[in-house]
Formats: structure tokens, C-alpha cells, sequence
């Protein structure tokens, strides 16, 4: 009985689930190989992570391009979704006196709930 409940307190690997039996109490892993390959492992995800974002954002990038293109300058947000246009992403956001002023890279755009309009290149970087 004593011997279970101390068991309880031994930590496990973050990577196998093997109870970490020697060593300091906040090792993380049971031993290095594990530590490496956990550690690997979220680089891993980290990077499919930002290549999907990155995808997204391509994506976007190149519908408001298209838009530009053709002298566009408001569109709706629903038929903007509808071309691949996912609203959430942007390269960065700021308050432009009452308005919310997104940028993809070099093309800025207002957003309000339902359409986004003043689609246009940025000339220069600021
Ligand atoms: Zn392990």
C-alpha cells in the first residue's frame, strides 16, 4: 500500500509514458532519445502548422490580387469566402481611425462584418 502511493508520484516520460524512475523530480522525459524526438516532433507540427497558415494566406493573397487586378474595390464577404477567401487570416490588423485595416503582405483592405472594401497595394512599407 505505502508502495502504491508513492508510485502515484513518480512522473512519466512525455514521450513514452514510461515512468521516470531516476533523476531530478521534474525530468520530463526518461531519456535522452525520448527527449529528442519529442522535442523533434513538435518542430514537426510547429512547422506543418505555419506551412498551413502560410498556404492560407497565399490563398487570400491571391484572391485580393485578383481583385486589384481588375479594379475591384468592394466586395462582398460572403461571395469573397466563396473564391477561397478565408476572413480570420491576415499578415497584420490596426485601427485606422473607425476603421479595421487588414493587410495580406502588400495589399491592404478595410473589413467590417459583412463586406471588405479600399482593396489596394501598399507602395510602401510601414
Ligand atoms: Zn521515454
Amino acid at each position: 500500500m505505502e508502495y502504491a502511493k508513492h508510485e502515484r508520484h513518480i512522473p512519466v516520460c512525455l514521450e513514452c509514458g514510461d515512468k521516470i524512475r531516476y533523476g531530478r523530480t521534474d525530468k520530463k522525459f526518461c531519456c535522452d532519445e525520448c527527449k529528442t524526438r519529442h522535442h523533434n516532433a513538435m518542430a514537426k507540427s510547429g512547422r506543418a502548422f505555419r506551412r498551413r497558415v502560410l498556404a492560407i494566406l497565399s490563398k487570400n493573397y491571391s484572391v485580393l490580387e485578383g481583385l486589384v487586378r481588375s479594379g475591384v474595390e468592394s466586395v462582398d464577404l460572403m461571395d469573397l469566402m466563396s473564391m477561397g477567401f478565408l476572413p480570420s487570416f491576415s499578415t497584420s490588423y490596426r485601427r485606422n481611425g473607425k476603421h479595421d485595416e487588414y493587410r495580406c503582405f502588400d495589399i491592404k483592405y478595410i473589413m467590417t462584418r459583412t463586406r471588405i472594401y479600399s482593396i489596394s497595394k501598399i507602395q510602401n512599407f510601414d
